[in-house]
């Protein structure tokens, strides 16, 4: 037997669905003689301890629209995934199948050297830093309607996490302090290479070929800058276009 939850938010559930082995449920037409009203003001606890049939029906009721739709659903919230174009022009026949076979192949490969590159840095032969942005974050972080129409202030938050040692630092940053441009992530990464990496041995730095972030000629430069001051040998390794396994 499977039990499905729908779930509308963390603390509510809606409904619960139960399936026999065959994988179909049946809708028991039987209405129970003693059925407790539903209070109007009842606390979402209340309500969830008394999950009567009537409410079991109305889950199954919903579980069937997603089975007639034959979208594939598991449950109707399914876990937000980041989708590279090829991918979904493959889904949707915009991409042919020999571009979308090597763009699986360059994600292996990609995946292949990050995962060669984690061993060395666990064998402390050298330093693997994987970067990203997170998408942007509005202060303040409110659900008021009244601050719904507000302008808020947009913060960054630019994450630098080392594969061998899981140490993660964070750069934030809001808008009146730096838009996203190129030099604002040199920056961060500069300071973090001075700070926190050793200067003995090799660096490796993977990010996602954002090019206004990691892939031009700014941070090229300030790289190399940095590398010729410290003396290191820093690499700097793009991933493939699409959800990267970047790890941060
Ligand atoms: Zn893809």
């Amino acid at each position: 037997m499977e039990i499905t939850h729908f779930t509308t938010n963390d603390s509510q559930t809606i409904g619960v669905v139960e399936l026999d082995e065959s994988g179909l449920e049946t809708i028991d037409n039987e209405v129970p003689e003693n059925k407790p009203k539903r209070r109007k003001h009842a606390t979402c606890t209340e309500w969830q301890r008394n999950i009567t049939k009537e409410k079991r029906m109305r889950g199954r009721e919903l579980f069937r629209i997603f089975q007639k739709g034959k979208t594939g659903y598991d449950s109707i919230t399914k876990p937000k995934k980041d989708r590279c174009d090829v991918c979904c022009g493959y889904e949707t026949k915009n991409v042919t199948e020999e571009v979308y076979k090597k763009h699986i192949e360059k994600k292996k490969a990609a995946r292949l050297e990050k995962e060669a590159d984690k061993k060395l840095a666990i064998d402390g032969k050298i330093t693997v830093l994987t970067v990203d942005l997170q998408s942007m974050k509005v202060c303040p972080k409110v659900q008021a309607s009244a601050v719904y129409y507000k302008t808020k202030l947009c913060c960054y938050n630019f994450t630098v996490y080392n594969l061998a040692t899981h140490e993660v630092t964070c750069y934030w940053w809001h808008e009146c302090e730096g838009e996203l441009q190129a030099s604002n992530f040199a920056s961060c990464l500069v300071d973090y290479i001075q700070e926190k990496v050793p200067k003995t041995i090799p660096l490796v730095i993977f990010s996602d070929g954002c090019t206004a972030q990691n892939r031009n000629s700014i941070m090229a430069n300030a790289l190399l800058d940095l590398a010729m001051k410290e003396n290191i040998v820093i690499t700097q390794k793009i991933f493939e276009k699409g959800p990267y396994p970047n790890g941060v």
